[in-house]
């Protein structure tokens, strides 16, 4: 895996592939032939009839860990929240193959520092308060100070539950000229440290939806920081999106009834929503005039308040944001839909 920060500075959006290993079951059911061959840090084959390769940013296989995929991928993220820039990470994939691994991991270890096994958010945090200490290190005399605040979110049925309050439901997405998009009553927790971090995932576990599989689940990562330099106070802003998606394997909504036939309709809409405002984005970035469906879906309305503020900071970031999204786009396209 590359770890070298100049590959990441030009690259605005990344589609890296993990590999998972297989289960015991599947060992006994299929021994240990797999229909994916990777061929080297971009490049995997899928083995079937057609035999077809993809090159992807980066393949991580099954032996990457949990630590050196967050090197690769959550690291740069929060080294770019550090500078005032949004980032999101989406974790995509069928039921089963990764997501909430890759994402939480296993957070059994409790508060304490570090356990394996433990996904992206957790390490997000650690790294966090370890560089917020390094840089007010640095920077004595500017009197930096931040705050990082923290909501943990899941959208069932188009239902948005906060997971730090279970008492909560049904909370409404709402538009402000000063805070833009938000979610209303949502519990926003101020987070001091890794160990603070680690507390409130607990609480937010215990909430999450039996049915995981079939809802989204959105980590964000408010962070501000403020400064003085030359007489004038700066103020800086950044939001660190981590999504766990619902499985991407199609809902079938042949012969549901009642709840499961209402679960099918959202997520195929969510999913589908998400795809057509990042088509739609790239194609405006070409110069067409569209409408981003954003509203569609709760999950697009909500993280629109990143593309917008992505766009007014940095339009030209956003714009090369966008052609890279376009490659990537049509690469996952072209992979998901012919192998699921
Ligand atoms: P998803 O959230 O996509 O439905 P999970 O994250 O729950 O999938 O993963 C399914 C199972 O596979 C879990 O038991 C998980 O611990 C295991 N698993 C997934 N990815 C890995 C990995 N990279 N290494 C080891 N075990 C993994
Ligand atoms: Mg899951």
């Amino acid at each position: 895996l590359r770890e070298d920060p100049s590959f990441w500075k030009d690259h605005n959006v990344q589609v890296i592939i993990r590999i998972r290993p297989l289960s015991s079951s599947e060992i006994s059911v299929q021994g240990n032939s797999k229909c994916i061959k990777q061929e080297s840090c971009q490049t995997i084959t899928w083995t079937g009839h057609p035999e077809s390769r993809f090159t992807f940013d980066l393949v991580a296989d099954e032996h990457v860990s949990q630590e050196n995929l967050f090197k690769v991928a959550g690291l740069p993220m929060v080294e770019n929240c550090m500078g005032g820039y949004n980032s999101c990470m989406f974790a995509y994939g069928q039921t089963g193959s990764g997501k909430t691994h890759t994402m939480l991991g296993d957070i059994e270890g409790g508060t304490r520092r570090h356990s394996v096994n433990c996904g992206m958010i957790p390490r997000v945090f650690e790294h966090l308060f370890t560089r917020i200490q390094k840089e007010k290190d640095i920077r004595k005399d500017e009197k930096l100070r931040f705050t990082c605040k923290c909501s943990f979110l899941e959208i069932y049925n188009e239902q948005i539950l906060d997971l730090l309050d279970p008492s909560s439901t049904n909370l409404q997405i709402r538009e402000d000229m000063k805070k833009g998009v938000y979610v209303e009553n949502l519990k926003e927790m101020e987070v001091t440290s890794a160990r603070d971090g680690a507390a409130n995932r607990k609480v937010a576990a215990t909430n999450m939806n039996h049915a995981s599989s079939r809802s989204h689940s959105v980590f964000t990562c408010i962070i501000e920081s403020k400064w003085e330099s030359q007489a004038v106070t700066h103020h800086r802003f950044a939001r660190l999106n981590l999504v766990d998606l619902a499985g991407s394997e199609r809902q079938k909504s042949s012969g549901a009834e009642g709840e499961r036939l209402k679960e099918a309709t959202n997520i195929n809409k969510s999913l589908s929503t998400l795809g057509l405002v990042i088509m739609n984005l790239v194609n405006i970035s070409n110069g067409k005039s569209l409408h981003v469906p954003y509203r569609d879906s709760k999950l697009t309305f909500l993280l629109q308040a990143v593309v917008n503020e992505d766009a007014s900071g940095d339009v030209v970031a956003m714009r090369l944001q966008i052609q890279q999204l376009k490659k990537e786009v049509s690469r996952l396209r072209s992979f998901v839909n012919g192998r699921t």
